[in-house]
């Protein structure tokens, strides 16, 4: 069994994959050639923005949002720990410094009532990750930037492309989103890509301008930029992956939902209260769906006791599983000057617990039986 099988979606696709590469091969266009803005086309009309802009990652959408809002030295930008270190390494490149909120225990999203206090006149962005493939309270988040004299905020939604939160898309609940396609986010490329979505228009001339080296003609550069093009071979393989991607997003609905009614029917509960954190954990526990959310599940990630343990054994039954992430970036050599690990510990609480199971939209009833019922076993090994 895979942690995510690549391999079934594209035997599926494959003539359409062939006839688009052959297109772009046929061409020639290999940078900015007509599938960058046709992908950008289809991407924000089913955003429900004005504008995509696509860029050579999801770290590079990142870094050329926070360049288009000119974010720089001494700025803080409000984010969370429990994440990529993408996330927050493109604010310190930028001389800008991450200031960590803690984050909620029952999402591993950024908890929106701890926001406020941290908020002072440095504050340029607030920056919520959309863990696991499911949007933070992006309501409070908006409100609170609008009282405090429009802060942006941009969504880090490289893991909840196709996301719904109250019927609205991750990437469009911002004043920018950014996705990745990576190979093995719900939306992937064969390769780097990724893409930044806005309704400002400014900030989507900006973000255009800085992904080709600031040039706002041939030669003239108007503003200092990056070279963070995504290549016209990449759209063309994610325009190839386009017309499945809404099975697909019904089947990641799907198979998390039966993920977490089997995994309630082993433990004792299914949703982990605030006041448990710090404690040890009592039984298997699902991260929680927020009311209103329709996660993506890019990973489907529960709470598990002596989750080492249970990781070792599962490994010797096939099942192969994920941390992500160990360690809170708050935490990590390369961060620990942005903030004390005291400050958020919620996210140290859960970077000893979580474990993520096999998942992607080919993942077979079967495959999640037998993950299931391993991983019964292994509790029932580790925790006699
Ligand atoms: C994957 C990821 C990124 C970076 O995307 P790349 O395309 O790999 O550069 C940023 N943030 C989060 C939360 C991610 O999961």
């Amino acid at each position: 069994m895979q942690f995510i099988d690549l391999k079934t979606q594209q035997q599926a696709i494959k003539p359409e994959l062939d006839r688009r590469i052959a297109a772009v091969l046929a061409h020639g266009q290999y940078i900015m050639g007509p599938e960058v803005a046709e992908l950008e086309q289809v991407l924000a009309s089913f955003v429900g923005v004005k504008h995509c802009i696509t860029v050579a990652s999801g770290t590079e959408a990142l870094l050329i949002a926070l360049m288009a809002l000119g974010i720089g030295l001494g700025d803080e930008v409000i984010t969370s720990p429990f994440t990529f270190a993408a996330s927050v390494e493109v604010i310190a490149l930028l001389g800008a410094r991450p200031v960590f909120v803690d984050v909620e225990p029952h999402t591993g999203n950024i908890d929106a009532r701890l926001i406020a206090e941290r908020i002072n006149d440095r504050t340029r962005a607030i920056m919520p990750i959309s863990l696991y493939g499911q949007l933070a309270d992006m309501e409070a988040i908006n409100a609170l930037a609008a009282d405090h004299g429009r802060i942006p905020v941009i969504e880090d939604g490289a893991q909840s492309f196709g996301a719904l939160r109250h019927g609205r898309r991750s990437c469009g609940m911002s004043t920018v989103g950014c996705t990745s396609f990576f190979p093995s986010k719900p939306l992937g490329c064969y390769g780097d890509g990724g893409a930044l979505f806005t309704d400002d228009d400014q900030l989507a001339q900006a973000a255009r301008e800085i992904r080709v080296h600031g040039q706002s003609k041939r030669y003239l550069h108007t503003r200092i930029g990056v070279g963070g093009r995504m290549d016209t071979l990449q759209c063309a393989i994610v325009l190839a992956k386009w017309p499945r991607f809404a099975w697909e997003l019904e089947q990641r609905h799907a198979l998390g939902a039966r993920y977490t009614q089997q995994l309630a029917e082993l433990a004792h509960a299914a949703v982990v209260n605030s006041d448990e954190v710090g404690h040890p954990l009592g039984g298997l526990r699902s991260l929680a769906l927020a009311p209103g959310n329709r996660s993506v599940y890019a990973q489907y990630t529960v709470l598990t006791p002596r989750r080492d343990h249970v990781r070792e054994e599962l490994n010797h039954a096939g099942i192969p599983t994920a941390v992500h992430y160990p360690i809170p970036l708050n935490e990590q050599p390369a961060y620990r000057q942005f903030g004390a690990e005291a400050e958020t510990p919620v996210a140290h609480w859960l970077a000893e617990h979580v474990m993520s199971l096999p998942m992607s939209p080919d993942l077979s009833q079967d495959e999640q039986q037998r993950v299931v019922e391993h991983l019964s076993e292994a509790l029932a090994m580790v925790t006699a």
